[in-house]
């Protein structure tokens, strides 16, 4: 019978890579909460309603991406594209909004009907960070020095550059988008597909189409920021300032508009190079008026998603990550005979009360020969050995498997303290 197989683009994340994922989420959760944000979690499933309301009807992501079904009731649910929407839900439906001001995080699988390549998948994972209540430029810049904060521990600050724009209020908005219309209607024969479509739909999104031919006719377009409010340029010039004097670089990209309709005053993305086409590793930005749309008082608001799977791949060829993750245990007990593997049972079991060691007990039988085998494929530093002759003699054989060291014999009660003193066993 044929083998089914997983979705295309839904990506079995496996043993040997999972260290690395776990590396990635405990790095960020250490951080996240060193700032004081909460972790909050939803259903990955919603009413379509909240996608529709909230992303926009005329986005990438409600025209063609979603994941959405009829269920038996014949409701219209949707596998989440993205986290934001959710939150906001959530938060609303729970009273965690009004009159309070949040700093919240999530992290889980979303869901896009996307082209499969590196970097994009239809299951992908974000790790998300959303806070209501705070209006000013200074928690714009807490986020992105949380995030540049965390780009350092994982060793891809080198990698990593900011791009800053803003999208001023929605009144200068609409104000820009009627003049940008009349620019573009005037050299439509210039245009792409995708861009006459979108002059009519949500013509904003042109400024960041990829095709050569319609950024060179942006570059005549009229000038985003000189349609600006004040109010939303002062907001922005705080945060550039900020940025400047806490020494975090960044790059004003006048272009950078995001695919969601929700945003205004400030977006930023982390973009790499290294990553070919998916070159961006975080996105987000300001939704001042996301709460209000969604039947909420109005609440300023501001958040963004990191794509785990891209910090992966980036993590793998740029990052730098601790000696631990490329071994599956530290120590490696071997017996052999039944009375010895039934002692190294409880002996494993003492030994895990006192060191802080991983500490994996070979239950697969075999040789000695075999053990040793295993032994040395697991990445372990030290194997522990016994046998009938140690058994007698109370000792087990400890055997340095990375270092020159001679194997020698510790008696039971003496190998928590031989093994948390000889820390050059588990050197490289
Ligand atoms: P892109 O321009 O690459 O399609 P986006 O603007 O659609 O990204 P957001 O909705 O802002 O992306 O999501 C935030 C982050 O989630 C992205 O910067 C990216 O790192 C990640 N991401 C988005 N879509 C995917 C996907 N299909 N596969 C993997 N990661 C993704
Ligand atoms: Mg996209």
């Amino acid at each position: 019978m044929a083998k089914i197989k997983a979705i295309r683009g839904m990506n079995d994340i496996l043993p040997e890579q999972t260290p690395l994922w776990q590396y990635l989420e405990e790095s960020t959760r250490s951080i996240l909460s060193s700032y004081g944000y909460s972790e909050i979690r939803t259903p990955i499933v919603e009413s379509t309603d909240l996608f529709c309301r909230s992303i926009g009807e005329v986005t990438d992501i409600v025209e063609k991406e979603m994941y959405t079904f009829d269920d038996r009731n014949g409701e219209s649910l949707t596998l989440r594209p993205e986290g934001t929407a959710s939150c906001v839900r959530a938060c609303e439906e729970h009273g965690l909004i009004f009159n309070q001001v949040q700093r919240l995080w999530y992290t889980g699988p979303m869901f896009r009907y996307e082209r499969p390549q590196k970097g994009r998948y239809r299951q992908f994972h974000q790790i998300g960070v959303e806070t209501f209540g705070m209006v000013g430029p200074d928690i714009d810049t807490e986020l992105l020095l949380l995030t540049a904060r965390l780009w350092k521990k994982l060793g891809i600050d080198h990698a990593v550059t900011l791009q800053l724009n803003t999208l001023g209020s929605s009144e200068a908005r609409a104000y820009y988008r009627d003049q940008l219309v009349a620019y573009l209607t005037d050299h439509v024969d210039q245009l792409d597909e995708d861009s006459k479509r979108r002059l009519t739909t949500n013509p904003l999104r042109i400024l960041d189409s990829k095709n050569p031919q319609v950024q060179a006719l942006l570059e005549g377009a009229p000038d985003f920021h000189a349609c600006l409010d004040d109010e939303s340029l002062k907001h922005f010039d705080q945060l550039k300032r900020n940025l400047e004097s806490l020494g975090i670089p960044y790059e004003v990209n006048p272009r950078l508009v995001r695919g969601l309709d929700y945003y205004g005053r400030t977006v930023f993305e982390w973009v790499t190079d290294k990553l070919g086409a998916q070159g961006t590793v975080c996105a987000g930005g300001r939704y001042d008026g996301l709460v209000e749309q969604l039947g909420g008082r109005a609440t300023p608001a501001v958040g963004f998603a990191m794509g785990a799977e891209r910090l992966i791949l980036l993590l793998e060829a740029e990052g730098s990550l601790p000696d631990r993750l490329k071994r599956q245990t530290d120590i490696f007990i071997a017996a052999l005979g039944d009375a010895a593997e039934q002692k190294a049972l409880s002996l494993a079991e003492n030994l895990r009360d006192l060191v802080s060691w991983r500490l994996t007990l070979d239950c697969s039988g075999g040789s000695f020969k075999s053990k040793m085998k295993k032994a040395d494929r697991s990445g372990a530093r030290v194997a522990l050995i016994l046998g009938d002759s140690e058994l007698e003699q109370g000792v087990v054989a400890l055997k340095p498997l990375r270092t020159q060291d001679e194997q020698e014999l510790v008696p039971f009660d003496k190998i928590a303290a031989v093994l948390s003193a000889e820390h050059r066993y588990f050197k490289e």
